[in-house]
């Protein structure tokens, strides 16, 4: 199973989240290591920091270039700290939705005689007999992710299940779910997976990395390293993947 407690970062990828200081300066940050040339950073909406640096980049350059850069890392800090993190969200023409890694613009129509919802040219069509009820639009909203979810799973189930060369297995079932704690688990006794229905806002490559992981499960029940190094034999950056989904799907 794969646990997603976003600000937790596991122990095996404890080495990512890091502090920094600098006069009266100080916040924590998440790095990652990665196959590339200079050192990035993102500020997110909570006010999380990312940096991607190279492989071989030392400490002392992601400290010079964080020095470099904290002016901007606090405007920017400030800049989200204006805006409620967690915004309830109305169902409103306007506001926007994740699916499948990108925002889309929500409008909404009223239709007494045919709810559904479109996405069309990037922006979310809902039309709904009762446009003024946020919990009925949500309820609406609910189903086309669902819809979404078991499409878009089983096809990347197929896709990710192939890589494998099981000879013994039958590809496993599906099942959706609004989990609040995890993305992702596998059951040996009904040979199947389950997967959190909050993934489908995510990427492609997100999507496959929880399903490559619960599919590792076939192989090896337990989080150990037969496990970890089974992982990385099928997905080499899945430390990346997994600290960028956290990160990712924070609102
Ligand atoms: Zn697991």
């Amino acid at each position: 199973m794969i646990a997603h407690n976003n600000l937790k970062i596991e122990e095996h990828n404890a080495k990512t989240k890091l502090h920094f200081v600098y006069k009266n300066v100080s916040f924590d940050y998440n790095l990652i290591r990665e196959d590339r040339k200079t050192i990035s950073l993102t500020v997110f909406p909570t006010r999380l920091l990312l940096v991607k640096a190279p492989f071989k980049g030392s400490e002392d350059r992601i400290y010079d270039f964080l020095r470099r850069k904290f002016r901007w890392v606090l405007k920017q800090q400030r800049y989200f700290a204006q805006f409620k993190i967690h915004p309830e969200k109305q169902y409103v023409s306007g506001e926007t939705f994740r699916y499948r890694g990108r925002c889309h613009k929500l409008l909404v129509r009223k239709n007494n005689h045919n709810e559904t919802i479109l996405l069309q040219h990037g922006i979310l069509k809902m039309f709904t007999a009762l446009p003024k009820q946020a919990l009925h639009n949500k309820a609406l909203l609910n189903v086309w992710y669902r819809e979404k979810a078991h499409k878009v799973f089983e096809e990347r189930l197929k896709i990710c299940f192939v890589k494998f060369d099981f000879v013994h297995n039958e590809i496993p079932g599906l099942m959706i779910k609004q989990m609040k704690r995890r993305w992702g688990s596998y059951s040996h006794k009904t040979n199947r997976v389950i997967l959190n229905q909050e993934l489908i806002k995510a990427s492609t490559k997100y999507i496959d990395y929880v399903i490559t992981h619960e599919l590792c499960h076939i192989k090896h029940r337990e989080h150990n390293r037969g496990f970890y190094d089974f992982l990385k034999s099928k997905l080499p950056k899945w430390k990346n993947l997994k600290t960028e989904l956290e990160l990712s799907l924070i609102e």
